[in-house]
């Protein structure tokens, strides 16, 4: 696509965008009495319009039902999980029963890791990707402990090569090669929350099986962002966040993601009564029997605000569909791309843009990270004072997502603006 610096050139691509008309169902920031360019879905997605209804339905039920809300509610309370079934699988390339709502994101990655992380003296290492978003970093690290090894021998980073920002496909499957007889499991995130790379996840659990290991994935920049065929792919297990591009407010109820081969597995697990058997549950009795499928991998009972948000959330990504998101997201992200390299090009060579996420459409989804070189926070907060909400990451990176659900090709044309007027100051 040829794309151009002005105005009338974004409008025109605005007005022939299927997905227009959903911007209008989410809530924006304001700056200036304007909605704010808001890049930062990737961080917390804006709140849709609808979900003020869906969770005053569930405050209303409890006000009128109280605890037979959990039967009598619109939705009932007992099954709320099970709303989301059917949607989420869509979601994430996942058979139904393989998915579950539950928890938040790193509570699930740990639980997820009490089954499939299982090391023993022979094998016990994890292999992951060099700079793992914190949590995760601390996740890895605790369950290497928890099990009586040291992090620093079990947990194995595969680094970007010297002068190098991404990771390249070839290094990870080197690491699995090299670790294979040690190797206990391969966690990577799907897209990068830092660079924006997206990982070959059938192909790196593709290694990772044949290595003789577990593969699972942290799918908070991925859910919602890129396509995934969790199932085909033969994953054996992922986790996500809700409220980053999934939309469903700060703090929402995370996904979990069980392949349907574990389904009946016996593998250890931290139960809860919410896992268990549901012909049995409320019968109060020892022993427990797991609901096949993912959904035997909760413990507690359904968070329903939180899911009533979700729920709102993801009926518009149901609508939307993630095939017309992802074209739509490849064309305004490259448009974002083609704006930065268009400012970047008339600066002097010490205070250049440089974009570290893939310039490769395939190995990325609507995230763009950018090194102002010699210009520190301050470029910053010239942009947040003259209305683009984007996150900065010390020293010098600006991660910007123009996602496709409600942001325009406008957004992006008015970011460059306000950047150029940044960038003289
Ligand atoms: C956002 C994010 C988290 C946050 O974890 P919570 O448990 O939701 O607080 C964890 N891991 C990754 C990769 C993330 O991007």
């Amino acid at each position: 696509m040829q794309y151009q610096d002005t105005l009338s050139f974004a409008q025109q691509q605005d007005a022939a965008d299927p997905l227009k008309h959903f911007r209008e169902r989410f809530l924006f920031p304001q700056h200036n009495g304007k909605d704010a360019v808001y890049f930062t879905g990737n961080s917390l997605g804006l709140q849709p319009k609808t979900v003020r209804d869906s969770v005053m339905q569930e405050l209303d039920d409890w006000a009128k039902f109280g605890v037979e809300g959990h039967f009598h509610a619109r939705r009932p309370w007992k099954p709320y999980h099970e709303i989301f079934t059917e949607q989420e699988a869509r979601l994430v390339g996942a058979l139904p029963g393989e998915v579950v709502m539950m928890n938040q994101l790193t509570v699930n990655l740990h639980l997820l890791m009490v089954s499939f992380y299982r090391p023993t003296k022979q094998r016990y290492k994890i292999i992951c990707e060099y700079k793992a978003f914190p949590s995760d970093q601390y996740a890895l690290e605790s369950q290497a402990r928890f099990h009586g090894f040291n992090p620093d021998e079990a947990v194995i980073e595969v680094s970007p090569r010297a002068g190098e920002e991404l990771i390249r496909h070839e290094d990870i499957l080197a690491a699995i090669e090299k670790h294979k007889n040690e190797l206990a499991l391969v966690l990577f995130s799907g897209v990068n929350y830092y660079t924006g790379q997206l990982f070959d996840m059938k192909s790196i659990t593709a290694a990772a099986h044949k290595a003789g290991a577990m593969a699972g994935f942290d799918l908070a920049h991925a859910a919602g962002n890129v396509k995934l065929h969790l199932h085909d792919w033969d994953v054996d297990f992922a986790c996500w966040c809700t409220y980053k591009y999934l939309n469903s407010g700060p703090g929402s109820v995370a996904g979990a993601f069980v392949h349907e081969r574990h389904a009946n597995s016996d593998l250890p697990r931290f139960a809860g009564w919410w896992g268990h058997e549901k012909a049995t549950r409320f019968k109060m009795e020892k022993g427990f029997k797991p609901i096949p499928g993912a959904e035997g991998w909760q413990i507690s009972n359904a968070p329903v605000l939180s899911m009533a948000a979700h729920k709102a959330a993801l009926d518009i990504f149901d609508e939307a569909g993630m095939d017309a998101l992802t074209a739509k997201a490849e064309k305004l992200t490259g448009y974002l791309e083609y704006i930065i390299d268009t400012i970047s090009a008339s600066q002097p060579e010490e205070k250049k843009l440089e974009l570290i996420t893939p310039r490769d459409k395939k190995s990325r989804g609507c995230q763009l990270s950018v090194v102002a070189h010699g210009r520190g926070k301050d470029l910053f907060n010239k942009l947040l004072d003259n209305g683009v909400i984007s996150d900065w990451r010390e020293p010098n990176v600006i991660r910007m997502a123009p996602v496709p659900l409600y942001n325009s090709f406008e957004d992006a044309w008015r970011f460059g603006e306000i950047l150029k007027q940044a960038l003289a100051l």
